[in-house]
Order: structure tokens, then C-alpha cells, then sequence
């Protein structure tokens, strides 16, 4: 199933705006997602200025008197600073911290000093022409990096964001970069003074598990960048405000040293490169397949790039640009699929389409069930968040509210009131989409509704095979979209099959994507149908709308090639909204 819906998220192009706050500056929608870039202050490598939205130049420090700034390397700031000349887009920070960097604890809890230190990062971003400034205390509250630390950092570092946030120009970004686990940092708290919140998804194990995996998988380890999105999102940032980082170096033993650059990579002796399909990541392996080695390669950032836009995160960030080869085949990866595709902000964080699910409870049992599974296959296909639904087991309270709706499924019922009926005419004449199974065609003398007739494209029900048994089925030939990649036999589960009189096929606007095969004939045992020609599934070409004669009893979703079948009708009463 997921990969089914994998398809259908594919091929989806959003361009929702963002409020100007959690964009920053600019209107990400127009220009693509964000990528972050570290330049660091000890490299020479000039970086090229339209190969990113944003710099972060490492480091910037809490100076010895704990009131203010000192900057590493600063005639270095000072020319990444002036690539804004070349591309005025470009945005450039100051990244204050990094590991090891110490005195945020004693400077943050003192309000004076908290205070002098914001006023000294605003000097620092006039003086130097930046954009802003971002916080890399590696951690509040955790002196691993051998720099103090107080239970109290973390309600300190809340208050200098919000310093911070006060002190700087009111354009200014404010940025910090967090460890995977999310641990340290109250969200919730400082999320109205920052505008993005950058993961460092990597460094998260040692050989012989993988440090930046974008899935957990038995051989590379549990910790990945999936996890760590997972992590912030449960930590309370919204995926918009996210961007993952990507690490420029491998993670390494024995041939190799602790931190490899993807730049000077080269297979060890006795070593062979591999690729873990579940991770999705690359790695050298020993002569024993044992890691030596996790890294990064276009591939692998090409997936986690994917990952993003189905996240809908904010972009990438990367450590560092002077880590990658000299073509720049990392960083062209990441611009590429997050600055250069019509980077599609909140791809997947904002649903694609509503869909209405109505069935009755007060109908035949074998009706029932099957509205109640297809109620759960249906949640499954909404994975992903690519759509919401609503379940609704009177039709009554939606009828004013169709227009809310893309798609509203009939499991085995159809409007009865006239109010309603009215209102799915309106609907449905208005471009709504239908699908109905089974029951919810179901029309006889005492039906009386004219128009669902011309509708469904069928006169009357007309008999019904009994008991319910499988049926081989005969896709029509022609390459719909629903049935294009179905067997053109397959055998359905057990269902009670409806004849209509006059039959579909008699409609000039129906298209029979399915029939009963006349293979079939005698079928039923009590009641037997022994001719005539037997739809299945079909559509009315004036409307949007599949009508599926399968949904009698517990057996519906027990046939994978039936199944399959439900999700491409499915997948088709929507496809509007998926853009096609
Ligand atoms: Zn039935």
C-alpha cells in the first residue's frame, strides 16, 4: 500500500504561501525552500553565491567577558559577507557556538549580560552587513562538550531568544541548531522569537552503525534523520519551520579517520563500497561487511532531499561547504532538488483533498461490514497526510457542506431526503467528485429519484446473483487509468452481483471499465443469472464519478489484485486535485 501512495504523493505541486514570520524575509513559495550552508572561518574555499539561500558562517563565540561577541577569522566574515554584492538574495549569519564553544550558561542566565550580549550580536550584524545571527549551544543544561552548564539553561536559553529576538533589526533572522534527540531546547517556548530551527542529523552513532541515515535499518543503526524530524516535530516545530541537516563527512574507524570528508573519500584497501537499501544510505564495509565508514553521496542526499519535500520541511542545511568535492557534487544535489524544482513549501503539511466517507449502519449486515472495512482501507490510503476525511454516518448534517469536500465516497447508501438529494445534484452538477460502491446504486420503483438514473448512467436494478460468490472478471479492453495495470482476467472476491435494466452499456456516456465474464454464466445458486452483458465498474463521462459494483460482506479486501483496483479508482476520482 505504501508504495502505491507513494506514487500519488509524487506527483504533487503545491505553491501554498507561508506567513511572512515563518519564511523569514523572503516568500519561500516563489523562490524554493531554504538551503543553509556553514562556510567555515578556518577554510579558503569561496562559496558560490547562488548555491544557497543562506550562510551560516562558523564561528562566532560569547567572548570572555560573557557581554558580547567574538568572531573567528572576522576579515573571512567580512568577504563571505560581500557575496551578497554578487547575489543580493543571499542571506548570511553569524553562527555564534558550535562544540566546545562555551560561556552561553553564565552569559545567558545573568539578565545584564544576556542583554549586553544581544545589543553586541546586533552590533555585529550593522557592522558586518548580515542577515541576522543563529545559536549553536551544543547543549543548554549538558557539559559533554567540556563547557559549564546549569539545570537552568534551558529556561535561559528561552530568554535569550527572546533578547535576541528584541535587540536585532526587525527583519533579522534568528536561527538555532539542535541535536537530533531535540532534547535541551523548550520549543513551544521560543518558537515566537525564532524563524527556523536547523537539525543536525548526524554525528548520531559511531561505526559500525551509520551517523546520518534517512531511515533506521538493522545493519547501519536505529537513529536517522527520520527520526530526528520525528523527534522535533513531537518537540512541538512545525515541519515548515524545519530544515534537516546533511552532513558534508563520513563518520569512520580503522582505515579511516573519525571524520572523513566527502572530498578526500577514497576506497580503502580491502574494503568495498555498499549501499544499505532500507537506510538509504552509503557505506564502506570491511572485508568482514562490517562499516567502517557511513557517509553521504549525491544519492543518498538525493533521498533525503525527497524526504524533505514530502515532510514539508523548511529545506536542507549542511556542514560544510568546503567538505564537498571540488564539482560540487553534494551541494549541487541539495540546490538542486530544494532550490531549483519548484520546491513545493508544506508539500505534504497541508492535505491535498477532503473526502466525505458516508455509509449506514441501519442496512443489510453484509453491507455494513463492508462500509466498516472500507472504512479502514481507507485510512490506510490516507497515510502520508496527503488528504483528510470525514466519516459521516447520516448524510443529513453534510448536505449543506458538500463544498467542503472533493470526494464524497458512498460505501452503501445513497441520499434519501430530498434536501439532500438537491444538494448532491448541485454538488456533483458543480464538479464534485463521487465514488459509489455496490448498495449506494441501488435504485428500484420506489427509488424515485429520475436524475441519479441519468446519473449512474443505469435504469433499475434488475436482479442480483445469490449467495455471494466470487466471480471471474474481464477488464475492458483500452488503457483506462483505473484498470491499465490490472490482469485483463483476475478473479474478485465473493460479492452478490447487480444487473440493471437497461444495463450501463446501453448509456452512450458510460464507459464499463470491468464486467462479470460471461465465463461466469450459470452464476448464483439460488438465484441465477444464465445471460446478458454484466458491469462492474463503470464511469458517466458528464460527471466525476466511478461506480463500483463490489462492496457485499467481509471478504471485499482480501484480493490483492482487487485491491488494487480500488486504489486506482480511488486515486482517480481524485486526481484533480493531484494535480495530473
Ligand atoms: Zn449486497
Amino acid at each position: 500500500m505504501k508504495g502505491i501512495w507513494w506514487i500519488l504523493m509524487g506527483v504533487i505541486v503545491m505553491t501554498l504561501g507561508l506567513d511572512a514570520r515563518a519564511a523569514g524575509k523572503k516568500t519561500d513559495a516563489d523562490k524554493g525552500g531554504r538551503v543553509v550552508a556553514y562556510v567555515t572561518s578556518w577554510s579558503s574555499v569561496m562559496p558560490d553565491p547562488f548555491g544557497m539561500t543562506n550562510i551560516n558562517y562558523a564561528f562566532g563565540h560569547v567572548n570572555d567577558t560573557f557581554d558580547g561577541v567574538r568572531i573567528d577569522n572576522p576579515a573571512r566574515l567580512k568577504r563571505i559577507a560581500q557575496l551578497k554584492r554578487e547575489n543580493p538574495d543571499l542571506e548570511v549569519q553569524l553562527s555564534i557556538g558550535g562544540w566546545g564553544s562555551g560561556r552561553f550558561s553564565e552569559m545567558a542566565a545573568d539578565p545584564e549580560l544576556r542583554r549586553k550580549f544581544a545589543e553586541d550580536c546586533r552590533r555585529v550584524v550593522d557592522e558586518y552587513g548580515l542577515d541576522g545571527v543563529d545559536i549553536d549551544w551544543e547543549y543548554p543544561t549538558s557539559n559533554a562538550a567540556g563547557i559549564s552548564s546549569s539545570p537552568d539553561d534551558t529556561a535561559n536559553f528561552t530568554l535569550l531568544m527572546k533578547d535576541l529576538r528584541k535587540a536585532l533589526p526587525k527583519d533579522a533572522l534568528l536561527t538555532l541548531a539542535t541535536i537530533s534527540s531535540a532534547n535541551f531546547i523548550d520549543f513551544p517556548a521560543i518558537m515566537p522569537y525564532v524563524d527556523f530551527v536547523n537539525i543536525m542529523a548526524y554525528d548520531m552513532a559511531s561505526p559500525p552503525k551509520h551517523h546520518s541515515p534517512l531511515h533506521s535499518s538493522e545493519t547501519l543503526g536505529a537513529s536517522s534523520a527520520e527520526s530526528a524530524v520525528n523527534a522535533h516535530l513531537k518537540a512541538g516545530v512545525p515541519a515548515e519551520k524545519l530544515t534537516l541537516g546533511l552532513p558534508f563527512y563520513g563518520r569512520g574507524n580503522g582505515p579511516y579517520s573519525n571524520f572523513t570528508d566527502y572530498r578526500n573519500l577514497k576506497i580503502a584497501e580491502g574494503c568495498s563500497d555498499k549501499w544499505d537499501p532500507v537506510a538509504c544510505a552509503p557505506y564502506i564495509a570491511d572485508s568482514d561487511g562490517k562499516l567502517v565508514l557511513g557517509y553521504e553521496n549525491p544519492r543518498s542526499i538525493a533521498l533525503k532531499c525527497d524526504f524533505i519535500k514530502e515532510k514539508g520541511l523548511l529545506g536542507a542545511m549542511y556542514w560544510d561547504y568546503a567538505g564537498d568535492n571540488e564539482e560540487g557534487e553534494l551541494r549541487k544535489a541539495v540546490a538542486d532538488a530544494i532550490m531549483h524544482q519548484g520546491y513545493p513549501a508544506r508539500y505534504a503539511a497541508a492535505p491535498r483533498f477532503n473526502a466525505l466517507i458516508y455509509y449506514s449502519e441501519d442496512v443489510e449486515e453484509a453491507h455494513r461490514q463492508f462500509a466498516e472495512q472500507a472504512v479502514g482501507f481507507i485510512h490506510k490510503l490516507s497515510y502520508g497526510e496527503g488528504f483528510t476525511y470525514t466519516v459521516a454516518k447520516s448524510f443529513a448534517p453534510y448536505a449543506d457542506r458538500l463544498k467542503e469536500y472533493d470526494v464524497v465516497v458512498c460505501l452503501n447508501n445513497m441520499p434519501r431526503e430530498e434536501k439532500e438529494r438537491r444538494a448532491f445534484e448541485e454538488y456533483m452538477k458543480a464538479g464534485g467528485g463521487w465514488m459509489g460502491f455496490h448498495a449506494a446504486g441501488y435504485n428500484d420503483k420506489d427509488t424515485g429519484w429520475p436524475w441519479f438514473n441519468e446519473f449512474l448512467g443505469a435504469g433499475k436494478f434488475y436482479c442480483n446473483t445469490w449467495p455471494p460468490q466470487p466471480a471471474l472478471m474481464e477488464v475492458a479492453p483500452g488503457m483506462h487509468t483505473v484498470t491499465k495495470n490490472l490482469p485483463s482476467e483476475f478473479v474478485a472476491p465473493a460479492c452478490e452481483w447487480y444487473q440493471w435494466q437497461p444495463s450501463p452499456s446501453e448509456s452512450r456516456n458510460v464507459d464499463i471499465l470491468l464486467s462479470l465474464s460471461p465465463k461466469n454464466y450459470p452464476i448464483g445458486i439460488k438465484d441465477i443469472i444464465e445471460w446478458g452483458d454484466f458491469p462492474v465498474v463503470w464511469t458517466n463521462r458528464d460527471y466525476r464519478m466511478i461506480y463500483l459494483n463490489i462492496g457485499h460482506g467481509d471478504e471485499e479486501f482480501t484480493d490483492a489484485t482487487q485491491n488494487l483496483l480500488l486504489v486506482n479508482a480511488f486515486r482517480w476520482v481524485v486526481s484533480p486535485m493531484l494535480n495530473e
